[in-house]
């Protein structure tokens, strides 16, 4: 069987250094903000190329502070692309602003940057871009746009861990850039993790105060802050990985270039030589998605689907004025056909080959 993804193999190389990492935290006896944090703050920030980094507890934390760090004014509109994971949706709604869903472009999955423009109106605040699958938005021209309407931006980059454009990283392109570190993510931790990468200084310290109950000092408190840490074992782990990242990177595009040659007769994900994508999902649409998954899954191969309900079509959304009866038909056929199959850090070429074969002999 060859599984969608199995944490125990994808993290099997760094076991020893995890359990040196465990022993050395809990002979510190420093549990909570302590060396591990800080020198990972430290060291995730130079890897991308950004002043500052706050440790957070997961990614929908990091989007949350990052919104609620700019001070947006009371009823702003921020424009999120219809097609997104439900968390960058959650961010917005839990600060009570107001998501607008835009489409994204059938070829990148990505928001499209004249969707946004004709979408924004006397309450836009923010824009926030998600980089999907481990592939950058058109930032340049998403930036242009954030310039001449004076918003501002926040990236999710939940799924974009070393992604590039030009040579520019991901967290590069925005106001404040939030990250996850989920397991299942490029760089993913043993458990629950985030973090927030800006170079505004201002921006930064208020962050690190709203993530530690608004307050810099034990006992003072300036805001009215949050228990959003993230945590010293966690951070501990992370330092072990994260110089692994870009080999882990390589590894999901070795494999992402194999399925680029052998998949026949279905729809790809589009490449750009200015774009390092990093395949945090590897995915194709098919018209016969849902039989094709099954076939694999009768073969030995599990898939997944990212993801099989629009935010716009979620339960929990449909109390929002205009959400129930609007229509993204991008993100619905996205939603209908897409599939993502085995790319991990735990996979090798001959499991991916098998998976080709498989799925060129369904489509035949
Ligand atoms: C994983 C993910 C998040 C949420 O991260 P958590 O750490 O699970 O809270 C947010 N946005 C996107 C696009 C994601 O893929």
């Amino acid at each position: 069987m060859i599984k969608y993804e199995d944490l125990r193999l994808s993290n099997a190389e760094f076991f020893e250094d995890y359990k040196h990492a465990f022993s050395e935290t809990l002979e510190s006896g420093w549990f909570v903000l302590g060396s591990a944090v800080e020198k990972f703050e430290d060291s995730f920030a130079k890897y991308c190329g950004v002043k500052h980094c706050i440790g957070v507890a997961s990614g929908l934390d990091a989007l949350m502070l990052s919104l609620k760090a700019l001070n947006l004014p009371a009823g702003s509109e921020v424009i999120v692309p219809s097609n997104t994971y439900i968390a960058t949706i959650l961010a917005v709604l839990q600060n009570g602003f107001k998501p607008v869903l835009v489409e994204p472009d059938i070829n990148t999955y990505n928001i499209d940057p004249e969707a946004i423009r004709k979408s924004i109106t006397g309450k836009t605040a923010a824009i926030l871009v998600v980089h999907l699958y481990g592939k950058l938005c058109e930032m340049d021209s998403i930036r242009q746009i954030a310039q001449e309407f004076n918003l501002k931006v926040v990236e999710d980059c939940a799924q974009a861990h070393g992604a590039a454009m030009k040579g520019v990283k991901a967290g590069c392109w925005s106001d404040a850039a939030a990250f996850s570190f989920y397991p299942t993510k490029n760089l993913g931790c043993l458990g629950d993790g985030g973090a927030i990468l800006t170079n505004d200084a201002e921006l930064a310290d208020m962050i690190r105060k709203l993530r530690n109950y608004g307050s810099s000092k034990k006992y003072y408190n300036e805001y009215i802050g949050y228990n959003s840490r993230l945590d010293e074992v966690q951070a501990a782990f992370l330092n072990v990985k994260l110089p692994y990242l870009d080999k882990i990177n390589e590894h999901k595009r070795k494999l992402a270039k194999i399925y680029f040659q052998e998949l026949k007769n279905l729809i790809l994900p589009v490449v750009d030589a200015d774009y390092y994508d990093v395949y945090h999902i590897f995915n194709i649409r098919s018209n016969n998605r849902d039989s094709l998954r099954q076939y694999l899954l009768e073969n030995g191969v599990q898939t997944e689907i990212h993801y099989p309900v629009p935010p716009h079509r979620q339960k929990a959304c449909q109390e929002i004025s205009g959400f129930a009866d609007s229509h993204f038909p991008a993100s619905e056929l996205i939603h209908q056909t897409t599939l993502s199959l085995p790319i991990s850090y735990g996979h090798d070429e001959e499991d991916v080959r098998r998976v080709c074969r498989l799925v060129n002999s369904f489509c035949a």
